[in-house]
């Protein structure tokens, strides 16, 4: 079931846009099955799950991170974590850069911005993102090469679609100035809008992997 998922979703979307699968809260057999059917990017919101599951399944796999991360925990994922989607403060950014610099890596990461309406969802206003992405990054262990955001929870798709055009058109306003490559947008439930509106890779985790309830 899951490999079939992955190969119509793949299918749906083209070749254009890349697909991270989200498996938190899923079992490793299931990350597996999906691995084996040719996908190689695997999304996790929580540290200490991320972590166990990377101990434990191929070194090939790029593990990326999509949840809130704490600053206290960037030094358990910095030796293995291929890309950072949920970066939310200038906080955050200099302890990855420290920890990073520790082992003598540089870690590719995302801004995410604040795009919904509701409080309880992360990320830089748009106004602190430009203060952010208008100076030089003089991180010298960070590479920040896009934005991520999350939409809205609602039905009504003109919010959503406006909420990533907005997203995708600040995107576009730093990207040659950060050569920015990745602009995160949309899940299962809006990844078709958030294509349309210019996102290049989605977080998909129901639609491959079965409802988490
Ligand atoms: C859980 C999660 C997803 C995937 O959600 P689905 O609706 O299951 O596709 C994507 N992005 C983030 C940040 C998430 O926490």
């Amino acid at each position: 079931m899951i490999s079939k998922n992955i190969i119509d979703l793949k299918k749906k979307i083209g070749t254009s846009v890349n697909i991270i699968a989200v498996s938190k809260n899923k079992p490793k057999s299931s990350i597996l099955e999906c691995f084996h059917s040719g996908q190689i990017d695997f999304g996790e919101n929580r540290v200490q799950e991320l972590c166990e599951k990377a101990n434990s399944l191929p070194d090939e796999i790029n593990w990326h991170m999509i949840g809130k991360l704490q600053r206290n925990k960037v030094k358990y994922i910095v030796s293995f974590i291929h890309l950072i989607h949920s970066v939310d403060s200038v906080k955050l950014l200099n302890e990855i850069d420290k920890q990073s610099k520790k082992i003598n890596r540089i870690i590719n990461v995302l801004i995410q911005v604040h795009i919904a309406k509701e409080k309880t969802k992360s990320g830089f206003s748009y106004d602190e993102a430009e203060i952010l992405l208008s100076k030089k990054n003089n991180l010298k262990n960070i590479n920040i090469i896009g934005l991520m955001g999350m939409s809205t929870f609602t039905s009504d798709k003109k919010i959503i679609s406006d909420e990533f055009k907005k997203l995708n058109e600040f995107y576009f306003k730093w990207k040659s100035k950060h050569n920015f490559s990745i602009l995160s947008m949309g899940m299962s439930n809006d990844y078709m809008l958030a294509i349309e509106n210019g996102s290049n890779l989605i977080r998909i985790g129901s639609l491959i992997f079965g409802s988490r309830i």
